[in-house]
């Protein structure tokens, strides 16, 4: 057996494609030690800086303490633990929707939102740079897939009206930002095409939470005061990155986490999210609406970043990539930013369409001006 293992894996060494993790010898944040020095970071989804923020560290150790460590079991089964009701209750206050359901991480809450809002004898509609998480909740639902391309509404409607009416029911899925180019999804396009094709329209806000509107909640407060009708539009958030817990989210009506809980496989077939990650992410909710200037200054910082750099692609928010183009020369690029003190990963296939592997900048609250500064004159040479 070990034969054929070897030989993708020295396949993948061959094309530039091999990954293997680093050893970190301290915890999440802009400045990181790894192979015993400090580098400064700019890898991490821990946009807000708050991974290792004492309140949540203390948030969790009282969870803890108090509720234990594991869930035990599948909320239906084991119960529905105290730290996720407070954190759900929260998360739906904070939303202005009716309720949400927490789930141990976003990828299961994105596979369970996608299979279980579509079956087989309905459609999914997805951007072409969908996140793998929707992606696989398409083929979990074994709905017939559409891809169109990327926040092409005009390719989207025409498949809409192509593929849609011979559908039970059309679900068209896009994250909100794209992880890897920093873009964003035409939110008030595609809600007008959901509308008009009667589809439900579902969003994935994981990078977008927490950084994006003046509330923070994502791509959806930078489209207000426009109106929601909940009968056309999921939302999907993580706890995993700005929020710098663990876990993701689905808000929407009473209805649909009903439905969700009785339904979504992923929710039923697996363990909760664990209290003390429950306790640690609704603090992390609690300092996003009390500290609005965390991301004030992340997208001041990204706006400087881009400028420095030029060109940038569609780059709107705290994701900025330097695309490359081979898979070997990036990862070449990207250590010679280490040997720099600089940490910033190279992103390959199959992350990343071929021939566009790139740097992907990822900034965070916790850099400096002088960070930005440092960065901006290594890439420069
Ligand atoms: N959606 C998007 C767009 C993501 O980038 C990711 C993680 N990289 C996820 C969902 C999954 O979230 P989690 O890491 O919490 O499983």
């Amino acid at each position: 057996m070990s034969d054929w293992i070897d030989d993708e894996l020295d396949e993948r060494r061959r094309l530039g494609l091999y990954r293997s993790r680093r050893r970190l010898e301290s915890a999440q944040g802009a400045r990181v030690r790894l192979g015993g020095r400090e580098i400064v970071n700019f890898s991490s989804n821990d946009y807000l800086d708050l991974a290792a923020d004492p309140r949540l560290a203390r948030a969790a150790a009282r969870a803890a303490r108090r509720f234990g460590c594991g869930a035990g079991a599948s909320p239906l089964v084991s119960g529905h633990l105290r730290p996720l009701r407070d954190l759900e209750r929260d998360l739906a206050a904070w939303e202005g929707t009716e309720a949400a359901l927490v789930f141990a991480t976003g990828y299961a809450a994105n596979l369970a939102a996608v299979s279980t809002l579509a079956g087989r004898e309905d459609a999914v509609f997805s951007d072409a740079l969908n996140h793998a998480s929707l992606i696989d909740g398409g083929r979990l639902s074994r709905a017939r897939l559409h891809v169109y391309r990327h926040c092409d509404l005009d390719h989207l409607h025409d498949l809409l009206a192509r593929e849609g009416p011979a559908a039970r029911r059309r679900l068209i899925v896009t994250d909100t930002v794209f992880s890897m180019d920093g873009d964003l999804a035409p939110l008030d396009g595609l809600i007008d095409l959901a509308e008009r094709h009667d589809a439900l329209l579902l969003i994935d806000e994981a990078h977008a939470t927490g950084v994006l509107g003046e509330g923070g909640r994502g791509l959806t407060d930078l489209l207000a005061p426009r109106t929601f009708d909940p009968d056309h539009l999921v939302k999907v958030g993580t706890l995993s990155k700005a929020l710098g817990a663990q876990g993701g989210f689905v808000c929407g009506s009473h209805r649909l986490v009903e439905y969700l809980v009785n339904c979504g496989r992923p929710y039923i077939f697996s363990t909760a999210l664990a209290p003390p990650l429950a306790a640690a992410a609704r603090e992390a909710v609690a300092l996003v609406r009390a500290e609005p200037e965390r991301r004030r200054r992340l997208l001041a910082l990204a706006e400087k970043l881009r400028d420095g750099l030029g060109v940038t692609g569609g780059s709107r928010c705290q994701i900025v990539p330097v695309i490359v183009g081979e898979a070997a020369a990036a990862v070449r690029l990207s250590a010679r930013l280490e040997e720099r003190g600089l940490l910033v990963p190279a992103i390959r296939p199959p992350s990343v369409p071929e021939g566009t592997s790139r740097l992907r900048i990822s900034l965070t609250a916790g850099h400096t001006e002088e960070d930005v500064r440092r960065l901006l004159e290594a890439l420069r040479e």
